[in-house]
């Protein structure tokens, strides 16, 4: 029997109204396990018409008082750990320990937003001018909206509303579609934290809900987390519709391996960069640039058994190294890229196409892929492939692989491993890219710091979390006032102190 899943609006779970759902699926077997209702214009509606009428009470909030919902809900998001993870690999597919894994960094985002009261205390000049003093001010924004990808479920939305509730506005979620269970029992725990009704809403749905909260008037700024060309027409579509946009995109991030490099530090890291969660993260490594011949025989010889060796398998199997991916339509987009790099001349050196699990038969699985002698022209460089796949591209010289990395059109994240402290600064001074890593193979930054890419990677001038999220979260306001000098001509306040200062 399938499960039918809800909203969460003015503090409560409520049923779909449209008739439209979409499947949700558990992707080890492949079995339609739920169906998420997808809200029309109508039930958006509702949500802003909620997030709009809480705005008043919650804007005015002490930043204290709002804090220490989040402390609650910080607490109760540890508490509530296995169950939050077993939903989220239930409908993603990753492993517990990389879903609990992913969880905990957004739990990070939440504990900095706990100290909101610091955060948004302005700035003041005393005397500008004479007798006048300027100070400014951090104002929330209104009501914003997040739409978030499937592959971080409960970390990405966690970058999101956190920040934008502490800043003071109200906030609607509008999840992947694909497993939206994560951001419903976040609103819930956040309601048990003390959250008033109606400040935060999680409405499920398609193109038509996300068209409908990027044209609602009452909507002020929007969060998107997703694929490049979804991002693009948010971004447009937003500004157009005079909104503040933030639009998180797609990425090919490259690793160079430098001929210093610790090989074996190299080796561990591209793994675990490349393979983790299936290769559906935005910050995972999809590119290794050795430089020079030897390098790069020595970086394919060690990792082809290591990839080999990589154990597929459930979420809920301890043994399982890597899951499934999403859905059918991503195993043969994937699939496919892999076939059109054996086309286009490469090398698979470890081919993961064909995974047979026992029990599993029906589920959305690709095994680790390898790929040697890439070639920048290949649709297997220049695409995103969100999957088990590492390609190589050998490069002669540094300069060489800089330049491939910064005529990426992607510009998320890089790293170089090298143990020549020159090379490495002048990677992080030159590269054409939002977050470096120096022998660090995700350098995806910790909550004080912002998230964020460059080029096809970020649309918007707003990174997200750390003080970026709360600029965007907020409008700046700025107060110039002059008071009638009283002091030295014998005002009230000065007679009645009976001073002659
Ligand atoms: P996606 O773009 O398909 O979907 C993202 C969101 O947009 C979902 O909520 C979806 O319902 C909505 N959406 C989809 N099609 C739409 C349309 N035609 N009109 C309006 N809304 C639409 O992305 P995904 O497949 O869920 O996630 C994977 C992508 O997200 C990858 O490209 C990955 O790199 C990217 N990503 C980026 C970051 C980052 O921080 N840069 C982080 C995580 C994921």
């Amino acid at each position: 029997m399938t499960q039918e899943l809800q909203h969460y609006i003015n503090g409560k779970r409520v049923n779909g109204a449209s008739g439209r759902f979409g499947d949700v699926f558990n992707p080890a077997t492949g079995e339609v396990t739920k169906k998420a209702p997808l809200a029309s214009k109508d039930e958006v509606r509702a949500a802003v018409e909620n997030a709009k009428a809480a705005l008043k009470g919650w804007s005015s909030t002490p930043p204290a008082r709002r804090a220490q919902v989040l402390f609650k809900f910080r607490d109760l998001i540890i508490q509530n750990m296995d169950e939050l993870a077993e939903l989220l690999s239930n409908e993603h597919g990753k492993t517990l320990d990389d879903a609990k894994g992913s969880i905990g960094r957004g739990l990070e985002v939440v504990e900095f937003a706990c100290g909101i009261p610091h955060l948004l205390k302005g700035e003041f000049t005393e005397s500008a001018a004479n007798g006048v003093d300027v100070h400014s001010t951090r104002q929330p924004v209104g009501v914003c909206a997040g739409i978030t990808p499937f592959n971080f479920p409960a970390m990405v939305p966690m970058w999101m509303f956190p920040m934008a509730l502490a800043c003071g506005n109200t906030f609607i979620l509008k999840p992947s579609e694909r497993d939206p269970s994560c951001g419903i029992r976040l609103a819930e725990l956040m309601s048990e934290a003390g959250l008033p009704d109606g400040v935060l809403n999680v409405v499920n749905g398609d193109k038509e809900a996300v068209d409908a909260l990027l044209t609602d008037p009452d909507v002020k700024a929007v969060s998107f987390v997703g694929s490049t060309p979804i991002g693009r027409y948010i971004y447009a579509t937003g500004c157009a519709n005079d909104k503040r946009v933030q639009a998180l995109c797609g990425a090919k991030n490259h690793m160079i391996i430098m001929p210093d490099a610790d090989m074996d530090q190299a080796v561990d890291a591209a793994i675990g960069a490349a393979y983790g969660s299936a290769g559906e993260r935005c910050m995972a490594i999809s590119v290794a640039v050795p430089v020079g011949e030897e390098t790069a025989n020595r970086f394919v010889e060690a990792m082809a058994p290591r990839v080999r060796d990589l154990k597929v398998g459930p979420y809920n199997d301890p043994a399982s190294e890597m899951g499934p991916v999403v859905t059918r339509e991503a195993q043969q987009k994937i699939l496919g890229l892999i076939n059109s790099g054996i086309e286009q001349g490469a090398n698979l050196v470890v081919d993961g196409r064909d995974v047979n699990l026992q029990g599993y038969e029906n589920g959305f699985f690709v095994g680790g892929c390898l790929f040697d002698n890439v070639t920048t022209d290949m649709d297997i460089y220049k695409e995103e492939i969100f999957g088990p796949v590492l390609t190589v591209v050998r490069a002669r010289e540094y300069d060489e692989a800089v330049t491939m990395i910064n005529e990426h059109a992607y510009g998320n994240g890089t790293a170089i491993f090298t143990r020549d402290g020159d090379a490495a600064r002048d990677f992080a001074k030159n590269i054409q890219i939002g977050m470096v890593g120096v022998n660090v193979p995700i350098p995806v930054p910790v909550a004080y710091h912002s998230f964020g890419g460059w080029k096809d990677s970020l649309f918007g001038d707003h990174s997200i979390h750390g003080m970026e999220g709360v600029r965007f979260y907020t409008k700046l306001k700025t107060v110039t006032s002059r008071w009638p000098s009283g002091i030295r001509e014998g005002s009230v306040f000065n007679f009645a102190r009976g001073s002659d200062v």
